[in-house]
């Protein structure tokens, strides 16, 4: 559902679980008005049949579904699909031709590795103790079965991640079962959104494995976009080290090609925080800078849109906190 509304806006998921997780229910109606003709409704479950509506004709006329997988088990050659709305299950059994795109880090030995994997991914993405659909798919339909695909094809996508494997460091990143649970307490998610990292994998991990997919310098801004409060490695239910793979790429990223720009930008913060008069005159000189606020958030042909086009730039504090700690202290 989530991403069919996203996909009508022509736009990526938001989050990795809920891609539609920006949107009330009004954009969504609004969004289903002029795109599918409906009447305006607030009611989510007349939203829901709306989605269902039309999804369902798509169904029955395709002739090629594609899904991707939680899982793919190498004991019995089947992917597993855990869901809750059942429209990836009638992608896989509708049309006649069923491909499945999924990562070689999904694949898991055994079977019955699914009874503690499926549980653990609907309880650290959902808060769920089972997802309501949860599909384990062998091949196409045999000869004695009415329903399922005539074919079946499995995509195993490698895209750098054995490159990933053989990093020592920061191999235990491909245990992602990517249930956002990272993504929901991190604080800088929370504030920029998931557009605002321009990546498929938003939050910490995209944070994390986007420089090894995509290429660490154009990439390893992402690194930077975190407090490293840890809070990402304390929820995840996996044990990924995720704030310290942050650290790991920032350092990485410099030894490989710190551009001078960063290096002197680096020596003039620390010239600055490391003299607290300094420190105290730039505090005081931020809100002279409040008003670039409004030309930054302008339109598309300013120079930083494509920064400020999927977040807005945070508000310069009128006092700084030294000085409101100071009239607060007797
Ligand atoms: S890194 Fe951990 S918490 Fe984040 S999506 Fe992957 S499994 Fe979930």
């Amino acid at each position: 559902m989530g991403e069919f509304i996203v996909q009508l806006r022509h736009e990526p998921p938001y989050h990795i679980v809920f891609p539609a997780m920006h949107l009330t229910r009004g954009q969504i109606s609004d969004l289903f008005q002029q795109k599918l003709g409906t009447q305006p409704t607030a009611d989510p479950e007349e939203l829901t049949m709306t989605a269902r509506k039309a999804l369902r004709q798509e169904y029955l006329s395709a002739d090629i579904g594609i899904t991707g997988a939680n899982f793919a088990v190498a004991e019995t050659g089947m992917i597993s699909i855990t869901e809750n709305e059942g429209n990836a299950r009638l992608t896989c059994a509708l049309p006649k031709t069923h491909v499945v795109l999924l990562g070689i880090e999904k694949v898991v030995p055994r079977l019955a590795d699914l009874s503690l994997l499926l549980p653990m991914l609907a309880t650290a993405g959902t808060g769920q103790q089972i997802t309501c659909y949860n599909s384990l798919i062998g091949g196409p339909r045999s000869a004695d079965e009415l329903d399922g695909p005539e074919e079946m094809h499995v995509v195993l996508l490698d895209n750098s991640r054995t490159r990933l494997l053989a990093d020592a460091e920061q191999r235990d990143s491909l245990r992602c079962i990517r249930c956002g649970a990272c993504l929901n307490v991190c604080p800088i998610f929370r504030n920029v959104g998931g557009h605002a990292y321009g990546t498929t994998y938003q939050g910490p991990i995209g944070s994390v494995i986007t420089p090894h997919l995509r290429g660490l310098q154009s990439w390893q801004h992402l690194s930077q976009a975190s407090s490293l409060c840890g809070a990402c490695t304390e929820t995840c239910p996996v044990k990924i080290d995720l704030h310290h793979h942050l650290l790991q790429n920032r350092r990485n990223a410099v030894a490989e090609k710190g551009s001078l720009f960063q290096r002197l930008g680096f020596k003039a913060f620390a010239l600055v925080v490391n003299r607290p008069g300094w420190f105290g005159i730039a505090t005081r000189a931020m809100k002279f800078f409040a008003p670039l606020q409004r030309i930054f958030n302008a339109t598309p042909a300013d120079p930083v849109w494509p920064w400020t086009k999927s977040r807005e730039l945070p508000s310069f504090a009128r006092r700084s906190f030294r000085d409101l700690w100071k009239e607060r202290t007797p």
